[in-house]
């Protein structure tokens, strides 16, 4: 292979790979606050669990009150009757102890749906800690990954600032020059590959001479249609590659 063509091929593989890693950086910032929305809403279910935990418990000590009341009533109403001195006021007073009763009744069966409520309460409480807890774990785990993946991004970057220097120094001025200004304007990418008569970057259909003159690698050749610099990779002989493959019918 032309060694110019091969260099500029190394040269396209690391500006690619810088590129995607350059890109796998800008996303952190986002991945990072999608981490911080994760743990903000694991955090909110449980305060929303506990806030209804409290409700149910002013709720239950409301109740608790009234209770009281209607007891204390009920109570008073008792003594009164032992000392009531006609028909009328028995009547009466038997009609003050049943409205009291009524409400006690009412008010325990109330405070004991209150407290059922309460058992749902407190255990969607512990689910939302729980869950909370395996959240942050999670989210500690892919934030210790992430600071790993920036680590080996870096350094690969670093790796390939100085192996492209060094391709760069080799490389024919001119040759750097046109594969600059291809990439600068084909968004980066300013080789590729010739498969099959067509340049599969930008799909167009090369002249039958061009493509023979690209399957031997011997010469620079751009694309007619997107400029690129293109290259031909040779199929590899199958057979030779796996001797050791199983035996294939005879054709
Ligand atoms: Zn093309």
């Amino acid at each position: 292979m032309n060694a110019d063509l091969e260099r500029l091929i190394a040269l396209q593989r690391f500006d690619s790979a810088a590129d995607a890693a350059r890109k796998k950086l800008a996303d952190e910032p986002e991945h990072e606050r999608a981490l911080d929305t994760r743990l903000e809403a694991a955090k909110q279910h449980v305060n929303v669990a506990k806030a209804q935990l409290t409700a149910n418990q002013a709720a239950r000590r409301d109740i608790e009150k009234e209770l009281a009341l209607h007891q204390g009533r009920l109570s008073k109403f008792r003594e009164q009757a032992m000392a009531v001195k006609t028909n009328q006021e028995y009547h009466a007073i038997q009609h003050e102890i049943s409205h009291a009763q009524g409400e006690i009744k009412t008010h325990e069966d109330r405070m004991l749906e209150r407290m059922l409520e309460a058992d749902e309460l407190t255990a969607a409480v512990k689910k939302a800690e729980s869950e909370l807890s395996a959240e942050q774990k999670a989210i500690d785990a892919d934030r210790k990954a992430m600071k790993a993946e920036h680590a080996d991004l870096q350094a690969s970057l670093e790796t390939i600032t100085a192996e492209r220097a060094a391709i760069v120094g080799a490389l024919d001025k001119q040759m750097l020059a046109m594969f600059e200004l291809v990439s600068k304007k084909r968004n980066g990418v300013a080789v590729a590959q010739a498969k099959d008569g067509i340049c599969t970057i930008c799909h167009v259909r090369l002249r039958p001479q061009v493509f023979n003159t690209v399957r031997r690698n011997e010469e620079i050749v751009q694309c007619d249609s997107c400029n690129r610099i293109l290259y031909f990779v040779p199929a590899p002989a199958a057979a030779q590659a796996t001797p050791d493959a199983s035996p294939q019918p005879a054709s």
